[in-house]
């Protein structure tokens, strides 16, 4: 029998996610272009406080340039983007990070000639975050043994997991409400995809911290999500819990089937 660990699904969603609650993250309505094309078709999504809502899709679907326009990297053609109740549609992406707002872009965003620790100061630039800068280095890196390990060394010597979770921490030393994670899987080891999912639950059930996560591995989603929302060419096509979405024909045809088919 294989020792490897394994991810399980979560039928249900978290029972933490109250369901009267006011949704930290709204849109309405949302489009966006890149020059002549248009990227999102009237994007509705509602988040709210504590859930773990990932965006799944085929490639090109939008899920990237959705994240872009919640954490303000991305100005919206139109409709509605309201963070904690407030209108925030025009609000650059310096100052979403101020108002609890972080993200994590696909791919290894770490300084590689910089140490494991300067890495992670640079992660608290924003007043809030540097006031309480070495508590909250001390209070992650207890939380995070594998980088403790390795605070002096440079970051580009982190193997592709551990660049993951500096990339992780680095946001956290920001101290945001809403963490926005694209493709967190990516290039990361078996052993390490379990750490990391157990970080992230550990997130929203010990910290409080809202998550909107792109991720292509199925497995992660639909273990780690409260929430599925699937896209396909600009538009929301399913909204539902891992087991919902799992069942939902017009996902399977879409893209479940697709990669099905492909596999
Ligand atoms: P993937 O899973 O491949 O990352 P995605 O669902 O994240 O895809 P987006 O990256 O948001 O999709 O892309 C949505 C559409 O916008 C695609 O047609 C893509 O080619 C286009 N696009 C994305 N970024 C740019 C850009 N910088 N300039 C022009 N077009 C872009």
């Amino acid at each position: 029998m294989s020792n490897t660990p394994t991810l399980t699904v979560n039928p249900h969603g978290s029972p933490a996610v109250m369901d009267s609650a006011a949704p930290l993250l709204e849109l309405e309505s949302v489009t966006a272009f890149y020059g002549d094309l248009q990227a999102l078709f009237g994007i509705t999504l509602h988040v709210k406080p504590g859930e773990i809502v990932t965006l799944i899709g085929s490639n090109g679907a939008g899920k990237t340039t959705l994240l872009r326009v919640v954490s303000g990297m991305k100005n919206p053609a139109a409709g509605v983007l309201r963070f904690s109740g407030a209108d925030v549609r025009r609000v650059p992406a310096h100052e979403m990070v101020k108002r609890g707002i972080s993200h994590v872009p696909e791919g290894r965003q770490v300084f590689p000639f910089l140490t494991v620790r300067e890495n992670l100061s640079l992660g608290a630039y924003i007043p809030r975050a540097r006031a309480a800068l070495k508590r909250s280095l001390e209070e992650q890196l207890a939380l995070f043994p594998r980088l403790y390990e390795r605070m002096n060394q440079l970051a580009g010597t982190l193997s592709g997991g551990q660049r993951k979770l500096l990339d992780l921490v680095r946001a956290l030393m920001a101290e945001p409400r809403i963490l926005l994670l694209d493709e967190p899987m990516a290039g990361v080891s078996p052993a390490l995809r379990v750490e990391l999912l157990r970080h992230i639950l550990e997130l929203r059930d010990r910290d409080r911290i809202t998550l909107l996560i792109v991720e292509h591995d199925l497995d992660f989603v639909m273990a780690a999500s409260d929430r599925v929302v699937v896209m396909n060419n600009g538009r929301v096509i399913a909204d539902g819990t891992p087991g919902q979405v799992r069942s939902d024909e017009r996902v399977l045809d879409a893209y479940l089937g697709a990669r099905r088919a492909a596999a």
